[in-house]
Protein backbone atom coordinates (compact mmCIF):
# COMPACT_ATOMS: atom_id res chain seq x y z
CA UNK A 1 0.00 0.00 0.00
CA UNK A 2 0.94 3.51 -1.12
CA UNK A 3 -0.04 6.36 1.32
CA UNK A 4 -2.58 5.83 4.43
CA UNK A 5 -6.39 6.25 4.69
CA UNK A 6 -7.68 5.17 8.54
CA UNK A 7 -10.13 2.02 7.42
CA UNK A 8 -12.78 3.39 9.11
CA UNK A 9 -12.93 6.67 6.84
CA UNK A 10 -12.33 5.03 4.06
CA UNK A 11 -15.32 2.34 4.52
CA UNK A 12 -17.97 5.58 5.32
CA UNK A 13 -16.49 7.61 2.35
CA UNK A 14 -17.32 4.50 0.49
CA UNK A 15 -21.39 4.03 2.30
CA UNK A 16 -21.43 7.58 1.40
CA UNK A 17 -20.97 7.11 -2.43
CA UNK A 18 -22.84 4.20 -2.24
CA UNK A 19 -25.79 6.39 -1.46
CA UNK A 20 -25.52 8.82 -4.13
CA UNK A 21 -25.31 6.09 -6.53
CA UNK A 22 -21.72 4.56 -6.38
CA UNK A 23 -21.23 1.26 -5.92
CA UNK A 24 -22.59 -1.02 -2.72
CA UNK A 25 -21.06 -1.85 -0.41
CA UNK A 26 -20.94 -5.52 1.09
CA UNK A 27 -22.64 -5.51 5.11
CA UNK A 28 -19.35 -7.46 5.78
CA UNK A 29 -17.24 -4.72 4.60
CA UNK A 30 -14.19 -4.68 7.30
CA UNK A 31 -11.41 -3.69 5.06
CA UNK A 32 -10.36 -1.60 2.37
CA UNK A 33 -9.67 -5.19 0.06
CA UNK A 34 -13.33 -5.86 0.72
CA UNK A 35 -14.47 -2.82 -1.50
CA UNK A 36 -15.71 -3.65 -4.67
CA UNK A 37 -13.06 -2.01 -7.24
CA UNK A 38 -14.76 0.81 -9.58
CA UNK A 39 -14.04 1.97 -13.11
CA UNK A 40 -14.69 4.49 -15.50
CA UNK A 41 -18.60 4.19 -15.71
CA UNK A 42 -18.33 5.55 -11.76
CA UNK A 43 -16.17 8.62 -12.05
CA UNK A 44 -18.56 8.98 -15.30
CA UNK A 45 -21.74 9.03 -13.48
CA UNK A 46 -20.27 10.75 -10.25
CA UNK A 47 -19.02 13.90 -12.18
CA UNK A 48 -21.83 14.18 -14.30
CA UNK A 49 -24.38 14.73 -11.72
CA UNK A 50 -21.67 17.12 -9.40
CA UNK A 51 -21.64 19.51 -13.15
CA UNK A 52 -25.69 19.32 -13.02
CA UNK A 53 -24.94 22.24 -10.30
CA UNK A 54 -21.47 23.11 -10.70
CA UNK A 55 -20.94 23.18 -14.67
CA UNK A 56 -17.75 21.03 -16.04
CA UNK A 57 -14.75 20.60 -18.19
CA UNK A 58 -15.99 17.63 -20.06
CA UNK A 59 -12.64 16.09 -20.95
CA UNK A 60 -11.97 12.33 -22.34
CA UNK A 61 -8.92 10.22 -21.97
CA UNK A 62 -9.08 9.78 -25.42
CA UNK A 63 -8.53 6.06 -26.00
CA UNK A 64 -4.62 6.37 -27.00
CA UNK A 65 -4.54 2.89 -26.03
CA UNK A 66 -8.50 1.94 -25.17
CA UNK A 67 -11.69 2.66 -25.40
CA UNK A 68 -12.37 6.70 -24.53
CA UNK A 69 -13.52 7.49 -21.53
CA UNK A 70 -15.28 10.97 -20.43
CA UNK A 71 -15.11 12.80 -17.29
CA UNK A 72 -16.95 15.99 -16.19
CA UNK A 73 -13.59 18.10 -14.42
CA UNK A 74 -15.13 20.83 -12.20
CA UNK A 75 -13.80 23.97 -12.84
CA UNK A 76 -11.50 24.55 -10.08
CA UNK A 77 -9.76 21.52 -10.95
CA UNK A 78 -9.06 20.11 -7.49
CA UNK A 79 -6.24 23.00 -7.41
CA UNK A 80 -7.00 24.77 -4.17
CA UNK A 81 -6.25 21.08 -2.51
CA UNK A 82 -3.33 20.78 -4.83
CA UNK A 83 -1.52 23.72 -4.59
CA UNK A 84 -1.41 23.00 -0.65
CA UNK A 85 1.17 20.66 -1.56
CA UNK A 86 2.62 21.20 -4.69
CA UNK A 87 3.14 24.85 -5.96
CA UNK A 88 5.54 25.10 -9.11
CA UNK A 89 4.83 28.47 -9.99
CA UNK A 90 4.40 31.77 -8.35
CA UNK A 91 3.32 35.15 -9.13
CA UNK A 92 5.23 37.16 -11.71
CA UNK A 93 6.25 33.89 -13.06
CA UNK A 94 5.17 33.60 -16.95
CA UNK A 95 4.43 30.07 -17.79
CA UNK A 96 4.42 28.95 -22.13
CA UNK A 97 1.83 26.48 -21.89
CA UNK A 98 2.98 23.80 -24.87
CA UNK A 99 0.57 21.20 -24.59
CA UNK A 100 -1.94 20.97 -27.16
CA UNK A 101 -4.98 22.66 -26.88
CA UNK A 102 -8.69 20.73 -28.07
CA UNK A 103 -9.99 17.48 -28.43
CA UNK A 104 -11.03 17.08 -24.90
CA UNK A 105 -7.34 16.64 -23.59
CA UNK A 106 -7.08 17.70 -20.73
CA UNK A 107 -3.10 19.00 -19.58
CA UNK A 108 -3.56 22.30 -21.44
CA UNK A 109 -6.92 23.29 -19.72
CA UNK A 110 -5.14 22.47 -16.53
CA UNK A 111 -2.20 24.63 -17.10
CA UNK A 112 -3.94 27.36 -17.94
CA UNK A 113 -6.17 26.62 -14.49
CA UNK A 114 -2.73 26.62 -12.52
CA UNK A 115 -1.59 30.39 -13.99
CA UNK A 116 -4.54 31.74 -13.22
CA UNK A 117 -4.91 30.09 -9.13
CA UNK A 118 -0.86 30.97 -8.71
CA UNK A 119 -2.00 34.47 -10.19
CA UNK A 120 0.62 34.08 -12.95
CA UNK A 121 0.63 35.00 -16.61
CA UNK A 122 0.34 32.21 -18.78
CA UNK A 123 1.35 31.85 -22.55
CA UNK A 124 -1.29 29.16 -24.92
CA UNK A 125 1.08 28.73 -27.56
CA UNK A 126 0.77 24.80 -28.02
CA UNK A 127 3.80 22.60 -29.07
CA UNK A 128 6.64 23.98 -31.58
CA UNK A 129 8.72 22.10 -34.36
CA UNK A 130 12.10 22.59 -33.17
CA UNK A 131 12.61 24.83 -36.48
CA UNK A 132 9.88 27.36 -35.48
CA UNK A 133 11.87 28.29 -32.10
CA UNK A 134 14.20 30.57 -33.59
CA UNK A 135 11.01 33.12 -34.55
CA UNK A 136 9.59 33.06 -31.75
CA UNK A 137 12.54 33.47 -29.13
CA UNK A 138 12.70 36.88 -29.07
CA UNK A 139 9.17 37.38 -28.15
CA UNK A 140 9.02 34.80 -24.97
CA UNK A 141 12.36 36.63 -24.23
CA UNK A 142 10.19 39.98 -24.00
CA UNK A 143 7.71 39.02 -22.35
CA UNK A 144 9.63 37.38 -19.58
CA UNK A 145 9.18 33.50 -20.06
CA UNK A 146 10.69 32.10 -16.76
CA UNK A 147 8.83 28.80 -16.87
CA UNK A 148 7.64 25.83 -19.44
CA UNK A 149 4.58 23.24 -19.16
CA UNK A 150 4.39 20.08 -21.59
CA UNK A 151 5.45 17.18 -22.33
CA UNK A 152 8.90 15.09 -22.03
CA UNK A 153 8.26 14.79 -26.13
CA UNK A 154 6.85 18.58 -26.76
CA UNK A 155 9.68 20.34 -24.13
CA UNK A 156 12.89 18.94 -25.33
CA UNK A 157 11.36 19.91 -29.03
CA UNK A 158 11.18 23.17 -27.39
CA UNK A 159 14.99 22.49 -25.57
CA UNK A 160 15.95 21.59 -29.12
CA UNK A 161 15.09 24.45 -30.79
CA UNK A 162 16.50 26.81 -28.23
CA UNK A 163 19.81 24.94 -28.16
CA UNK A 164 19.53 25.36 -32.63
CA UNK A 165 18.28 29.05 -32.68
CA UNK A 166 21.41 30.02 -30.14
CA UNK A 167 19.32 31.73 -28.01
CA UNK A 168 18.27 31.34 -24.24
CA UNK A 169 15.61 32.12 -21.88
CA UNK A 170 15.62 32.56 -18.21
CA UNK A 171 13.73 29.49 -17.15
CA UNK A 172 13.52 28.55 -13.60
CA UNK A 173 10.64 26.02 -13.59
CA UNK A 174 9.97 23.02 -15.73
CA UNK A 175 6.44 21.65 -15.48
CA UNK A 176 6.24 17.82 -16.95
CA UNK A 177 3.67 15.23 -17.12
CA UNK A 178 1.98 12.72 -19.36
CA UNK A 179 4.58 10.87 -20.16
CA UNK A 180 8.03 9.64 -18.83
CA UNK A 181 11.17 11.03 -19.41
CA UNK A 182 13.65 9.36 -21.78
CA UNK A 183 17.66 10.07 -21.24
CA UNK A 184 18.01 11.90 -24.05
CA UNK A 185 14.94 14.21 -24.00
CA UNK A 186 16.01 15.09 -19.89
CA UNK A 187 19.31 16.25 -21.12
CA UNK A 188 18.32 18.69 -23.46
CA UNK A 189 16.35 20.27 -21.50
CA UNK A 190 19.02 20.68 -18.64
CA UNK A 191 21.25 21.81 -21.42
CA UNK A 192 18.94 24.37 -22.94
CA UNK A 193 17.61 25.63 -19.05
CA UNK A 194 20.47 24.81 -17.06
CA UNK A 195 18.74 26.83 -13.67
CA UNK A 196 15.22 25.32 -14.31
CA UNK A 197 13.88 22.44 -11.89
CA UNK A 198 11.49 19.99 -12.65
CA UNK A 199 8.26 19.49 -11.69
CA UNK A 200 6.29 16.66 -12.34
CA UNK A 201 2.81 15.42 -12.08
CA UNK A 202 1.34 11.92 -12.20
CA UNK A 203 -2.22 11.81 -12.83
CA UNK A 204 -5.12 10.67 -15.37
CA UNK A 205 -8.44 12.56 -17.27
CA UNK A 206 -10.94 10.32 -14.26
CA UNK A 207 -8.83 10.92 -11.31
CA UNK A 208 -6.70 13.95 -12.17
CA UNK A 209 -4.03 14.69 -10.50
CA UNK A 210 -2.66 11.84 -7.94
CA UNK A 211 0.88 12.28 -7.46
CA UNK A 212 3.53 14.89 -7.52
CA UNK A 213 7.41 15.85 -7.67
CA UNK A 214 9.90 18.63 -7.37
CA UNK A 215 13.41 19.68 -7.63
CA UNK A 216 15.20 17.85 -5.19
CA UNK A 217 13.50 14.24 -5.92
CA UNK A 218 14.28 11.53 -7.89
CA UNK A 219 12.52 12.41 -11.44
CA UNK A 220 11.12 8.52 -11.19
CA UNK A 221 9.54 8.94 -8.02
CA UNK A 222 6.29 11.12 -7.23
CA UNK A 223 4.71 11.57 -4.19
CA UNK A 224 0.96 10.64 -3.64
CA UNK A 225 -1.16 13.68 -2.63
CA UNK A 226 -2.15 13.20 1.11
CA UNK A 227 -5.48 12.01 1.80
CA UNK A 228 -5.06 8.52 -0.63
CA UNK A 229 -4.39 5.52 -0.86
CA UNK A 230 -2.95 3.24 -3.82
CA UNK A 231 -2.69 -0.59 -4.08
CA UNK A 232 -0.08 -1.91 -6.28
CA UNK A 233 -1.86 -4.34 -8.42
CA UNK A 234 -0.54 -6.45 -11.59
CA UNK A 235 -3.82 -5.72 -13.43
CA UNK A 236 -3.70 -1.94 -12.72
CA UNK A 237 -3.59 -0.24 -9.42
CA UNK A 238 -5.98 1.05 -7.37
CA UNK A 239 -6.50 4.43 -5.91
CA UNK A 240 -8.72 5.10 -2.92
CA UNK A 241 -8.98 9.00 -1.52
CA UNK A 242 -11.24 10.87 0.73
CA UNK A 243 -12.02 14.33 1.73
CA UNK A 244 -13.54 17.65 0.13
CA UNK A 245 -11.73 19.60 -2.64
CA UNK A 246 -11.30 16.24 -4.82
CA UNK A 247 -12.33 16.97 -8.58
CA UNK A 248 -13.71 13.65 -7.99
CA UNK A 249 -14.10 11.07 -5.11
CA UNK A 250 -13.10 7.45 -5.97
CA UNK A 251 -12.86 4.34 -3.81
CA UNK A 252 -10.60 1.68 -5.29
CA UNK A 253 -10.56 2.89 -9.24
CA UNK A 254 -8.73 0.85 -11.33
CA UNK A 255 -5.80 2.76 -12.80
CA UNK A 256 -4.33 1.69 -16.43
CA UNK A 257 -0.95 1.25 -14.87
CA UNK A 258 0.87 -0.76 -13.04
CA UNK A 259 3.13 1.13 -9.66
CA UNK A 260 5.37 0.44 -6.71
CA UNK A 261 6.18 1.99 -3.62
CA UNK A 262 9.41 3.97 -3.96
CA UNK A 263 11.96 5.99 -1.59
CA UNK A 264 13.24 9.16 -2.95
CA UNK A 265 16.07 10.89 -2.40
CA UNK A 266 13.95 13.69 -0.47
CA UNK A 267 13.20 11.84 2.08
CA UNK A 268 9.20 12.78 1.92
CA UNK A 269 7.25 9.30 2.25
CA UNK A 270 4.48 7.94 -0.03
CA UNK A 271 6.95 7.81 -2.68
CA UNK A 272 5.88 5.53 -6.19
CA UNK A 273 7.07 5.02 -9.49
CA UNK A 274 5.25 4.09 -12.87
CA UNK A 275 6.28 0.80 -14.09
CA UNK A 276 4.29 0.99 -16.76
CA UNK A 277 0.84 0.16 -18.62
CA UNK A 278 -0.87 -2.24 -16.74
CA UNK A 279 -2.28 -4.04 -20.31
CA UNK A 280 0.81 -3.92 -22.36
CA UNK A 281 1.19 -7.67 -22.27
CA UNK A 282 1.10 -8.41 -25.58
CA UNK A 283 1.91 -11.99 -27.95
CA UNK A 284 4.07 -12.34 -31.13
CA UNK A 285 3.39 -15.58 -32.99
CA UNK A 286 1.79 -17.04 -29.23
CA UNK A 287 5.44 -15.92 -27.33
CA UNK A 288 4.08 -13.39 -24.68
CA UNK A 289 6.40 -10.49 -23.65
CA UNK A 290 5.76 -7.21 -21.83
CA UNK A 291 6.43 -3.87 -24.32
CA UNK A 292 8.16 -1.98 -21.28
CA UNK A 293 10.58 -4.57 -20.73
CA UNK A 294 11.29 -5.08 -24.12
CA UNK A 295 11.81 -1.42 -24.73
CA UNK A 296 13.75 -1.67 -21.46
CA UNK A 297 16.02 -4.14 -22.77
CA UNK A 298 16.54 -2.04 -26.34
CA UNK A 299 17.41 1.15 -25.10
CA UNK A 300 20.29 -0.61 -23.11
CA UNK A 301 21.41 -0.98 -26.50
CA UNK A 302 24.52 1.79 -27.17
CA UNK A 303 23.74 3.88 -29.95
CA UNK A 304 20.09 3.66 -29.12
CA UNK A 305 18.33 6.83 -27.72
CA UNK A 306 14.52 5.85 -28.24
CA UNK A 307 12.46 2.75 -29.30
CA UNK A 308 9.57 2.00 -30.15
CA UNK A 309 7.17 -0.67 -31.26
CA UNK A 310 5.14 -1.46 -34.37
CA UNK A 311 2.93 -4.16 -34.34
CA UNK A 312 0.71 -6.02 -36.88
CA UNK A 313 -2.19 -7.20 -35.80
CA UNK A 314 -2.54 -10.52 -35.97
CA UNK A 315 -6.74 -12.06 -36.75
CA UNK A 316 -6.45 -14.08 -33.78
CA UNK A 317 -7.07 -12.02 -30.31
CA UNK A 318 -7.05 -8.32 -29.33
CA UNK A 319 -3.46 -8.09 -27.95
CA UNK A 320 -1.60 -10.87 -30.79
CA UNK A 321 0.90 -9.86 -32.87
CA UNK A 322 1.81 -11.53 -36.08
CA UNK A 323 5.07 -9.60 -37.13
CA UNK A 324 6.93 -6.74 -34.67
CA UNK A 325 9.46 -3.80 -36.15
CA UNK A 326 11.29 -2.34 -33.65
CA UNK A 327 11.82 1.41 -34.26
CA UNK A 328 14.64 3.11 -32.79
CA UNK A 329 16.41 6.34 -32.82
CA UNK A 330 20.01 6.74 -32.93
CA UNK A 331 23.37 5.24 -34.07
CA UNK A 332 22.96 1.74 -33.58
CA UNK A 333 23.16 -0.80 -35.94
CA UNK A 334 19.91 -2.70 -36.39
CA UNK A 335 21.35 -5.91 -36.53
CA UNK A 336 22.94 -5.62 -33.10
CA UNK A 337 19.86 -4.17 -31.64
CA UNK A 338 17.86 -7.39 -33.33
CA UNK A 339 20.72 -9.51 -31.84
CA UNK A 340 20.08 -7.65 -28.15
CA UNK A 341 16.63 -8.44 -28.42
CA UNK A 342 16.84 -12.40 -30.03
CA UNK A 343 19.59 -12.66 -27.02
CA UNK A 344 17.70 -11.76 -24.01
CA UNK A 345 14.35 -12.91 -25.09
CA UNK A 346 14.61 -16.34 -25.84
CA UNK A 347 11.60 -17.55 -27.18
CA UNK A 348 11.12 -14.24 -29.31
CA UNK A 349 14.34 -15.76 -31.11
CA UNK A 350 12.37 -18.80 -31.77
CA UNK A 351 9.33 -17.25 -33.11
CA UNK A 352 12.37 -15.44 -35.57
CA UNK A 353 13.67 -18.34 -36.22
CA UNK A 354 10.75 -20.29 -36.88
CA UNK A 355 8.85 -17.23 -39.20
CA UNK A 356 11.66 -15.37 -40.72
CA UNK A 357 10.50 -11.32 -41.26
CA UNK A 358 8.10 -11.63 -38.05
CA UNK A 359 10.67 -9.50 -36.09
CA UNK A 360 13.20 -6.47 -37.21
CA UNK A 361 14.73 -4.11 -36.53
CA UNK A 362 14.66 -0.15 -38.13
CA UNK A 363 16.56 3.02 -37.78
CA UNK A 364 14.42 6.19 -37.89
CA UNK A 365 14.86 9.74 -38.01
CA UNK A 366 12.05 9.88 -35.59
CA UNK A 367 9.17 7.77 -33.64
CA UNK A 368 5.51 8.31 -34.43
CA UNK A 369 3.65 10.26 -31.83
CA UNK A 370 0.18 10.30 -31.08
CA UNK A 371 -1.35 13.14 -32.98
CA UNK A 372 -3.92 14.45 -30.26
CA UNK A 373 -1.49 15.00 -27.32
CA UNK A 374 2.33 14.91 -29.31
CA UNK A 375 3.22 12.12 -27.13
CA UNK A 376 5.41 9.45 -28.40
CA UNK A 377 3.79 5.98 -27.62
CA UNK A 378 5.48 2.98 -26.65
CA UNK A 379 3.70 0.64 -28.85
CA UNK A 380 1.27 1.28 -32.22
CA UNK A 381 -0.73 -1.44 -33.78
CA UNK A 382 -1.31 -1.47 -37.45
CA UNK A 383 -3.29 -3.70 -39.39
CA UNK A 384 -1.90 -6.35 -41.87
CA UNK A 385 -2.20 -4.58 -44.71
CA UNK A 386 -1.06 -1.16 -43.91
CA UNK A 387 1.79 -0.09 -46.06
CA UNK A 388 5.16 0.70 -44.16
CA UNK A 389 6.68 4.19 -43.72
CA UNK A 390 9.43 5.20 -45.45
CA UNK A 391 12.85 3.36 -43.65
CA UNK A 392 16.77 4.34 -43.06
CA UNK A 393 17.95 0.95 -42.02
CA UNK A 394 16.98 -2.20 -40.81
CA UNK A 395 17.57 -5.54 -40.05
CA UNK A 396 15.45 -8.87 -39.95
CA UNK A 397 16.11 -11.66 -36.85
ZN1 LIG B 1 10.74 13.34 -3.41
Amino acid sequence: MIGHIPTDDLLAHARKLADAGGLAVPDTAREVTDLPVSGPGEIYALTRLAARDAGSVLMSSGGTTGTPKLTHVPHGMGLDRLLAFWRPLKPGDTLLNLFNAGRMWGSHYYMQTLAEKCRCTVVPSGPYEPGEVGRWLHLFGEVGVTALAGTPTGLADFARGVLDAGGTLPVRTVIWMAEPWTGNKRDLVREAFPDAGLWGNYGSVETWVMAANQPGCDETVLHLLPGQLMEPDEDGALLSRVGDGWTVPVVRYRLGDRVAPAACRCGRPDGLTVLGRADDAVTLRSALFKVSELIDVVRGEPGVVEAQLRLTRSTDSARAASALTLDFTGTADPEAVCARLTGEFYHLAAVARQYPGALRARRVDRLARVERTNKVPAMLWQDADAGAPPENSESTA
